[in-house]
């Protein structure tokens, strides 16, 4: 309760950094973050006049030590509110290589320490199912899609290649209806149709390389919750959103597909952006029409629910581009 009261007074977004470590053999490079302390984090610029400063703010910043253990620890009340009835969206945002896959999903070697935010969602909100149980029933079920060139398609179905169409429906809480809706019952459920939905993104992947980072995936987690005694029904969801790479390709070196996969990214980047800023200030207006990912979100970004975003940014000199970029977008939605 109090959690969500300091929520509220936030305006329920939320935007954590996290820097990602050198990698294994770059360990002599010099990192461009300069330090970090209490939500700041400051970033070495090479300036003609001896080195440049700028410093950043966020509700949190995570250096390259911090564990998933610790990423994840503040998120922990968010999984509550989903059971009581809120929509939650968990964004994972920043350049392709910079740490977005490893903060939601985790490393491809996954280990009780080193699993990411979707499994331990997961865990803790089976957990604190089952401690309701006594005057709560939840029906828990997950869709799985992905956005790519602003199309629509369903990760849990392998031979779904058609798109699906965006539908808010306020009474069933989904907005493609048209998505697979599986019913899970625990962890390991979940856990399958994750494998199964990545398996089915490298299908569609075959033609292009990498296409997981040109696209939008999205893990959604719908919880129905039945009062035991006065009957009232709750109905609350969680996206878990790893982004399709924020970084900007270079137009004159790119063209045909690889430039509209671009320019998709951007749009629909900037749209979420322009979303969460307007709602951040308060805005009347409320641009959710712009892209296919708010359109898919849009009653799970406002209003009551609540949203954390997490971006990242990488280490090296060579990625100090995309880093200030990647900081200025998240300060305009902070
Ligand atoms: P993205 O999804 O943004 O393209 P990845 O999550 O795939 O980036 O990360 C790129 C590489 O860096 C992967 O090999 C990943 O395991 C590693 N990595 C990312 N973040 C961390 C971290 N916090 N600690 C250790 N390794 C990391
Ligand atoms: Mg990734």
């Amino acid at each position: 309760k109090l959690y969500n009261q300091v929520m509220d007074l936030k305006g329920n977004i939320r935007v954590y950094c996290r820097v990602r470590p050198f990698l294994p053999g770059q360990s002599n490079s010099i990192s461009t973050v300069e330090n970090i302390e209490d939500g700041v984090i400051s970033i070495t610029t090479p300036s003609k006049h001896g080195k440049g400063h700028r410093s950043f703010n966020f509700n949190k910043v995570f250096g390259p030590s911090a564990s998933q253990a610790e990423v994840f620890s503040d998120t922990q009340p968010l999984i509550r509110s989903v059971l009581d009835g809120y929509n939650v969206c968990i964004f994972a945002y920043g350049q392709t290589g910079s740490g977005k896959t490893y903060t939601m999903t985790g490393p491809k070697q996954l280990t009780e320490q080193n699993k990411g935010v979707n499994y331990r969602a997961l865990g803790d909100l089976f957990f604190l199912a089952e401690q309701r149980k006594d005057t709560f029933l939840y029906d828990v079920s997950v869709q799985m899609i992905e956005i790519y060139n602003e199309q629509v398609r369903d990760l849990l179905f392998s031979l779904a290649m058609k798109t699906l169409e965006i539908r808010n429906s306020s009474q069933t809480g989904l907005s493609v209806p048209d998505a697979s809706l599986v019913p899970v019952s625990s962890t390991f459920d979940v856990i399958d149709l994750m494998n199964l939905g990545h398996r089915n993104r490298a299908v569609g992947a075959t033609a292009l390389n990498d296409r997981s980072s040109r696209s939008h995936s999205c893990l959604t987690v719908h919880v129905q919750g039945r009062d035991l005694t006065s009957g009232t029904i709750l109905r609350g969801c969680m996206h878990l959103v790893d982004l399709a790479g924020s970084e900007r390709v270079d137009k004159s070196e790119v063209t045909g597909d690889r430039l509209k996969e671009a320019q998709h990214i951007n749009r629909s980047l900037s749209a979420l952006g322009d979303v969460i800023s307007s709602l951040a200030q308060k805005n009347p207006h409320v641009p959710y029409r712009n892209s296919k990912l708010t359109q898919l979100l849009q009653d799970s970004l406002g209003g009551q629910a609540k949203t954390l975003m997490f971006v990242h940014i990488s280490p090296e000199p060579d990625a100090l581009g995309e880093t200030i970029s990647t900081l200025k977008f998240a300060e305009r939605v902070a």
